[in-house]
């Protein structure tokens, strides 16, 4: 039992990694201000520092408690920590013992507790709690208020895959589908709280399954339709997918659902099936391109995005090459490219012939040259295209703004508009990240 500590009056959430570690922390952050509590300013101490933490990269442990240490203040005083995320829930009784500084672990199914551990600690009372009842943190939540014109929707959690290299299915559990009455009633807060495009989130998004009020049994395509519903929500996206449940009906929305955009973020990590079978990603090159050649057939212009690793233990250079000739083939809109990292507890760090950190450097220098040569040229096959752009914020010029065409390109212009509106812009120029638009 430390000593007890002023109730904190205002809170900092940094949170690192994923979309879905943004999402919780926007949930954490409403439930400290439910408590009373508000956001300290930019660049002010905040009573309570809460540090989201991502598991995926190396050193992402060492990171956390780097980070720890550069919250004590000069006059040796910190501000109340909280660990959240992915590495408390892996490393939880760890941190506790090596930063007698945190007083409080949270892992991502239980922050719903936040407040009342917050509250304990402040007693002088340090906890951990690392349980897995998804369930019940989504349904402790308070209801969502206010939203910007963009908004994340977490409709399922966990992952079942197992891929060898990955450590989700451990920090984050089982697979969840929140139910679709919730998610339904989540959607219309945000939309009436401002929101105009909502991306729904899971590690395996497509993977969503629920009970509909019809009492059918359907999948994101079914829900992404019932959102559509909606007069006032404009766009709807969803990540990240597992090309094995990409079902027919989801396909078959993109051809058919206006307001599902045609981008899609379809990982395949590798080019080879035998490096595919070592990751235990359950599909081979040819059913991922079978699977594209589909998704094209129904919707011509959608971009797509894919996640890439490269140096996986036992990948050879012509295992190498096999990767660089898919995303020759594909010429994907963007893509996400990393080295291996090994992570503790994932098969994948005990297997043999870990490639040295030289050729992965030279890999993945390789493959994101790739990368950005079919970014910046299905950029530039968008110049002269008019498309609808969701405006997000100003830009840093006068009269400039900023938002998203259809294919999650950004898009700057000027004009007479406003955040949350939906404008018309013919595209006129292109570089590698954004594009230049003219108002319509
Ligand atoms: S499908 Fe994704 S989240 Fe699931 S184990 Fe594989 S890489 Fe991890």
């Amino acid at each position: 039992m430390s000593s007890a500590a002023p109730s904190p009056k205002t809170f900092r959430v940094k949170s690192f990694g994923c979309q879905m570690n943004v999402y919780d922390g926007e949930r954490m952050a409403e439930l400290l201000a439910a408590e009373g509590m508000s956001a300290a300013a930019e660049g002010d101490d905040a009573d309570l520092v809460v540090l989201n933490t991502c598991h995926i990269r190396e050193k992402a442990t060492e990171k956390v408690y780097s980070d720890i240490g550069r919250l004590r203040r000069d006059d040796g005083s910190a501000p109340l920590i909280a660990v959240a995320g992915c590495v408390a829930q892996a490393e939880g009784e760890e941190i506790m013992a090596r930063a007698p500084s945190v007083k409080v672990v949270v892992g991502p199914q239980s922050y719903h507790r936040l407040p009342e551990m917050v509250a304990d600690a402040a007693a002088g009372k340090r906890a951990t709690e690392t349980d897995m009842p998804a369930e019940a943190k989504f349904a402790a939540l308070p209801k969502r208020r206010k939203s910007a014109p963009t908004a994340f929707l977490t409709v399922q959690e966990g992952c079942d895959k197992f891929c060898t290299y990955c450590v989700v299915p451990y920090t984050r559990g089982a697979e969840i589908s929140r139910p679709f009455a919730d998610l339904v009633e989540e959607a219309k807060l945000l939309v009436a709280g401002g929101a105009r495009e909502i991306t729904l989130l899971g590690q395996n998004v497509n993977a969503w399954t629920g009970e509909d009020d019809k009492g059918r049994t359907v999948g994101l395509d079914g829900l992404a339709r019932a959102l559509a519903a909606n007069p006032d929500l404009l766009r709807i996206r969803y990540t990240t997918s597992h090309p094995n449940d990409m079902t027919d009906g989801l396909i078959a929305a993109h051809g058919e659902l206006e307001k599902l955009m045609p981008f899609l973020h379809l990982p395949v990590q590798a080019g080879n099936d035998r490096v595919l079978k070592a990751m235990n990603r359950s599909h081979t090159v040819d059913s991922y391109m079978a699977l594209l050649e589909r998704i094209r057939a129904v919707r011509p212009d959608i971009a797509l995005s894919g996640d890439f690793i490269v140096g996986f233990p036992g990948e050879t250079d012509t295992e190498f090459e096999d990767t660089l000739r898919l995303v020759e083939q594909v010429a994907y809109a963007q893509a996400f490219s990393f080295k291996y990292s090994p992570r503790p507890g994932t098969p994948a760090a005990t297997m043999p012939d870990h490639v040295s950190a030289s050729v992965m450097d030279e890999r993945l220098q390789r493959l994101q040259a790739a990368i950005n040569r079919d970014q910046l040229a299905f950029n530039k096959d968008s110049v002269g295209k008019t498309c609808d752009v969701l405006v997000e914020r100003r830009g840093k010029h006068r009269g400039q703004w900023l938002g998203k065409s259809p294919w999650l390109q950004s898009v700057h212009f000027t004009g007479d508009a406003d955040i949350g509106q939906m404008v018309t812009v013919e595209l006129v120029d292109a570089g590698p990240n954004s594009l230049s638009g003219r108002l319509v």
